[in-house]
């Protein structure tokens, strides 16, 4: 056997030389400076920084550097270059989710930064907006969940669309009113036909012993010239129906969407004739019957 042909690692024993794991040794100066190699190659003594460790047949570590690993046996050389060869990918990989980390928080502060100058952009055409529209900016004001919402997205996007605008408008007008307060029926209303005008508050359908079912509603009877509010419950007249069936083909004929008779009813102002039954639990409350001399416009 020629020198040539000896094996490289003899000297530190016999044969095979039997690959282990690889260790890091690196020694780092300070923080933020890149590190050094820590260790030395048993071999040849160059500074390494990966630890290819092997044990010899009689059982003796040794540590030599990547280089050096390949002068091992057949196997271990294989090792040593399938890590390597791993270890040069792990870096790659490294390098590129380090880059891909970069790129995402620039995009991400570029992002922050563009919302940043939206918002910004966006509360101070809000800001000119309710100094010219000084109804709205006294709307935005009451303390109602619907209001704070839109409120919210006008210092967002600086702009209101005008159905939004009214919606407030009509917000803030419910909120600012007082509750209604009813009062007790005239101590009268019984002896006579009166005449009942009000606001249609709700209908609905009722099971009747002779038409099958029959439309009621509760009607708000503001007796006292407006100021007094009783509630009163009766049958929707014929009469309303007739006017109601007379709107509905003039909707028609404009091309307008008819309406259900709930919508046409609800919350319209009419006036009729009827006598009064004062409620025997609720003296606020009445029950009216034959009304007469319907008015389906009492309040145009
Ligand atoms: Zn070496």
């Amino acid at each position: 056997m020629s020198k040539s042909n000896e094996h490289a690692f003899t000297h530190f024993g016999p044969g095979p030389y039997v690959f282990e794991k690889v260790t890091t040794n690196v020694s780092i100066p300070a923080p933020g400076v890149p590190g050094k190699p820590g260790g030395s190659c048993d071999h040849c003594s160059t500074g390494i920084m990966y630890e290819f460790w092997f044990h010899t047949a009689n059982d003796v570590r040794f540590k030599v550097g990547c280089d050096c690993a390949l002068k091992a046996d057949p196997q271990s050389q294989r090792h040593a270059k399938q890590w390597r060869s791993n270890h040069v990918k792990e870096q790659r990989r490294a390098r590129n989710e380090a880059k891909r980390k970069q790129r995402r928080a620039r995009n991400e502060a570029k992002r922050k930064q563009r919302q940043e100058v939206w918002a910004a952009e966006g509360k101070a055409k809000a800001e000119a907006l309710l100094l010219l529209d000084t109804e709205l900016a006294e709307a935005l004001e009451y303390d109602h969940r619907i209001i704070a919402d839109i409120k919210a997205k006008i210092f967002q996007w600086g702009t209101i669309s005008d159905k939004q605008r009214e919606l407030v408008l009509k917000l803030a007008s419910q909120v600012s009113k007082p509750a209604k307060v009813y009062n007790a029926l005239p101590s009268d209303v019984e002896a006579k036909r009166v005449r009942i005008k009000g606001k249609v508050l709700a209908l609905k359908y009722k099971p009747c012993q002779y038409r099958g079912e029959v439309l009621k509603m509760l009607v708000e009877f503001e007796h006292g010239h407006g100021l007094l509010c009783s509630k009163v419950w009766g049958s929707v007249p014929d009469e309303a129906t007739t006017v109601y069936l007379e709107q509905q083909d003039e909707d028609i004929e404009a091309g307008r969407e008819t309406r259900t008779i709930f919508e046409f009813m609800q919350g319209r102002v009419i006036a009729f004739d009827a006598r009064v039954k004062v409620s025997g639990d609720d003296s606020t409350f009445g029950f009216f019957s034959r009304p007469t001399k319907f008015d389906a416009f009492a309040g145009e």
